[in-house]
């Protein structure tokens, strides 16, 4: 049995009162370990080592911040196997994704992060003749971290990283779901230097120590990735607070395939935008228009392509589709399933959960799922399946493109194939998602703003936006 501490003044410690959750490996349906169910009891002991702790952390020289910043990151990927292994038995993913993206990104998120904290600068402004004003980016003071299950190392970190390098003490919670890799990571921070009490990591459920940690007074600033629903919920309870607050939630993400495009190009990245992570990224596209010139040619190619994504064993180098996260996520999604097959909607492919053999046998599976013919209205087109199920409508110009992918309560990302770049442009400049990739997807540059406009969320991250979220401005005038 894998047995998972909380984190707090620089030590593994049981939870206070003993009690733990189970924890479930996807692939295989069974439970493997266990985690701490924490609560306030835990939380004040973070908060009391925390508030040790952040002074000197924000006094201590940014070179020394950078430098431990760093040292972890190097220790992220001398640690590359055992992560990634850890990684998929938690989340179901494939260890070659885990590989190739979740932990080399966790690692790139503190190098990155190390670095910008030295470039960042803080502005003056003149008032020739008169004053001087200069601005003061001083640490908020502790901050919560709260992060979801489909990215575990890479978006625990993407938060963690750049509130310590702004000078902040992190209390963080992953997801109760998929806690392995933060625990591991804890270990890794204290072999870097990082200070005790800087970082605690507290495991359980969000509604229990998530929420605990949010509205904990002695939190200042709340960076949470997660559902909608749930960012609703900690906006409405931390309003009257005047917390700083960053919220990255849902996403049902539009591909406007237009006919001019890079075709086996296209497919190739559409497919991979579509169904990599078994669906489970906020950026995976669901909602695919394809223009009516190519849209039973491009429907052909990905149909045959899903027919040849057959899940199998996580832990095999060689999976190119894993488990779904839970079994009440995989009921979720099939459920979505049933709504489309009640209506007129064609399943080109997929729709059922699939059992493997052996060890696996329990474990839990999903076909790749292509859906046609289904109203704009219906749930399918609407809601967040978070699965590996896509939409596919065709559309006749730009336009009716652009009204189509703005039908939506949510607004983080959508994609646009076209080799025409004014078109490109065209539609990038009208559609209202936080995030526009063309001809590519997920295609990252730590320096951008990265978030979601409508239900998607509240703020972005990444680049000098983390760097401000995590610090308070201040400004001092001088009159001379
Ligand atoms: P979730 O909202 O159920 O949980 C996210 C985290 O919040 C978990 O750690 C959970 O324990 C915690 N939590 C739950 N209730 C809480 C509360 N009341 N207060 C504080 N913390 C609480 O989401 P999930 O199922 O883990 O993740 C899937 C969702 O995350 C999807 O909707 C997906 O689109 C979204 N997501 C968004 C982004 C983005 O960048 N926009 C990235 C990844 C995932």
């Amino acid at each position: 049995m894998d047995i998972i501490d909380n984190f707090i003044g620089g030590e593994l410690t049981p939870p206070a009162d003993g009690d733990y959750l189970e924890n479930i490996c996807p692939a295989t349906g069974q439970v493997y370990g266990k985690i701490p169910n924490s609560n306030d009891a835990d939380l004040a002991k973070a908060i009391s080592s925390a508030q040790e702790a952040q002074q000197t952390w924000a006094n201590t020289p940014l070179e020394q911040r950078s430098d431990i910043l760093l040292k972890i990151a190097q220790l992220i990927e001398e640690h590359i196997d055992e992560l990634a292994l850890a990684e998929s038995l938690d989340n179901g993913k494939p260890i070659s994704l885990a590989k190739q993206v979740d932990i080399p990104r966790a690692a790139s998120n503190f190098k990155f992060f190390a670095n910008a904290a030295t470039q960042f600068a803080s502005e003056s402004h003149a008032m020739p003749g008169d004053a001087i004003n200069y601005t003061l980016r001083q640490p908020v003071g502790i901050v919560g971290c709260i992060s979801p299950w489909n990215l575990p190392l890479y978006l625990f970190t993407w938060k963690i990283a750049p509130a310590l390098a702004a000078g902040n003490c992190v209390i963080a919670k992953p997801s109760e779901v998929t806690p392995k890799t933060a625990s591991m990571l804890a270990k890794l921070c204290l072999d870097a230097g990082l200070p005790k009490g800087v970082l605690s990591i507290l495991h359980g459920q969000g509604q229990q120590i998530g929420r605990m940690i949010c509205n904990h007074p002695e939190i200042k600033a709340v960076s949470f990735t997660g559902g909608t629903q749930t960012g609703g919920q900690i906006a409405t309870e931390l309003a009257p607070r005047f917390k700083k607050l960053s919220l990255e939630l849902g996403g049902k993400n539009p591909a406007i395939i237009f006919s001019d495009c890079d075709f086996e190009h296209t497919i190739e990245q559409v497919f991979r935008a579509s169904f990599a992570n078994q669906g489970q990224i906020c950026l995976c596209a669901s909602r695919l228009y394809i223009q009516r010139e190519i849209y039973d040619k491009f429907k052909e190619a990905l149909v045959k392509k899903a027919k040849q994504l057959v899940p199998s064993d996580p832990f095999n180098e060689s999976s190119k589709m894993g488990a779904i996260v839970s079994k009440q996520h995989l009921s979720k999604i099939l459920h979505f399933v049933e709504l489309a097959k009640n209506s007129n909607a064609n399943i080109l492919c997929g729709g059922y959960q699939i059992t493997l053999k052996g060890e696996l046998e329990n474990g839990f599976y999903m076909a790749p799922t292509i859906i046609e013919n289904l109203a704009i209205d219906n749930a399918c087109n609407q809601q967040e399946i978070f699965g590996p199920v896509i939409t596919l409508t065709p559309f006749d110009d730009a336009q009716e493109a652009i009204t189509l992918a703005n039908n939506s309560d949510y607004g983080l990302a959508t994609t646009i194939w076209t080799q025409d770049i004014n078109k490109a442009h065209h539609v990038a400049e009208q559609v209202n998602t936080g995030i526009v990739w063309v001809n590519c997807w997920l295609h990252r540059d730590l320096r951008t703003p990265f978030g979601g406009m409508k239900n998607s969320g509240l703020g972005r991250e990444g680049g000098n936006e983390a760097m401000r979220f995590f610090t308070e401005a201040k400004n001092v005038c001088i009159k001379y």
